[in-house]
């Protein structure tokens, strides 16, 4: 069994990051600049914001966070959107989920100008995906490519099960995999809440994509003998004995499930990592984009 390391690959990722942002300094031009939006108060979302200010900045990058009261209405957060996608020195920007309720999210990504929507989940965005068109595409299943990638697995006539089909993780991911490409290639099953006898299918996978939520889900007896397995989930468990209070729980049960693996992602330290990776990687798309259009 070989762990999938999402630190080591982020590491990675960030020094080929700012060589390119030195380069282009040097050359006269800004830094690349990313912002997120950030409403209310949501304690995981303030850290992922914080990680991902922290990251951006050491590749280069300029960081912008701008928050805003949990009451903010939804008109005053699409102007603010507005005048973010009219910002010359922005070149991408994300709006931080969950968002109050009374603030629709599909309206507040739709408004994003799709050149800077470097979380991908503007629907034009999610159309060129699914056509296989360049597209900025969601930053987890992203990142989950480009570890396999970079661990040079072989997607390509492998059968690829996702567990979980929201727009952000499950689904985008189930597009990437069947795209007639290098990092596709593979024939795949989308597996859901209303999925029955789910274990049937996992049994068969070469590659399993646990992104349902639910902590610890998938056990040993659901997986096949040298799979290759990537736990998305991130669920916080209660516990006393830490000093926040709680630990980050995966879906997969790491110590009964990694035996059986040839590689898996550990929780924290895989999928979480990646998708701050390819957030990165997408600013620097919509950096080097912006700068191709102006100079052409
Ligand atoms: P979601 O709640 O939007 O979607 C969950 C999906 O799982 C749904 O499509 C549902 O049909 C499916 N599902 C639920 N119960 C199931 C069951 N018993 N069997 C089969 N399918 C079932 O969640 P999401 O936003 O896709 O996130 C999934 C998990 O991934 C969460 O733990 C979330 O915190 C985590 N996440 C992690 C990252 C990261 O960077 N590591 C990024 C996004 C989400």
């Amino acid at each position: 069994m070989q762990l999938l390391d999402g630190k080591k690959i982020l590491a990675e990722i960030k020094e080929e990051l700012l060589q390119k942002v030195q380069t282009y300094v040097q050359k006269g031009s800004r830094p690349p600049c990313l912002a997120a939006v950030l409403v209310g108060n949501d304690g995981a979302s303030q850290t992922y914001v914080a990680s991902k200010e922290k990251n951006s900045e050491q590749c280069g990058f300029v960081s912008r966070i701008l928050r805003f009261d949990e009451s903010t209405t939804e008109a005053q957060i699409l102007l603010e959107i507005e005048k973010l996608n009219n910002d010359p020195s922005l070149d991408g920007f994300i709006v931080q989920s969950p968002l109050p309720s009374h603030i629709s999210a599909q309206k507040v990504f739709d408004a994003i100008d799709p050149s800077k929507d470097v979380d991908g989940f503007n629907t034009l965005n999610t159309g060129k995906l699914a056509k296989g068109m360049n597209s900025f595409v969601p930053a987890t299943p992203l990142g989950i490519v480009e570890l396999l990638k970079r661990y040079k697995i072989e997607t390509s006539g492998k059968h690829c099960v996702v567990i979980g089909r929201s727009d952000i993780v499950g689904r985008p991911m189930s597009i990437l995999l069947s795209l007639p490409n290098a990092t596709g290639n593979a024939t795949v099953t989308l597996c859901h809440s209303k999925t029955q006898n789910l274990k049937n299918f996992t049994l068969q996978a070469d590659i399993i994509i646990a992104a349902l939520g639910k902590a610890e889900f998938l056990t040993a007896d659901m997986v096949k003998e040298g799979a290759i397995v990537v736990d998305v989930g991130i669920t916080r468990i209660e516990d006393k004995t830490k000093k926040l209070g709680f630990r980050l729980a995966g879906d997969v049960k790491f110590d009964e499930v990694a035996p059986k693996c040839s590689f898996i992602t550990p929780v924290p330290g895989g999928v979480g990592l990646m998708t701050i990776a390819s957030l990165l990687q997408n600013t620097m798309k919509a950096y080097e984009q912006r700068f191709s259009t102006l100079n052409s």
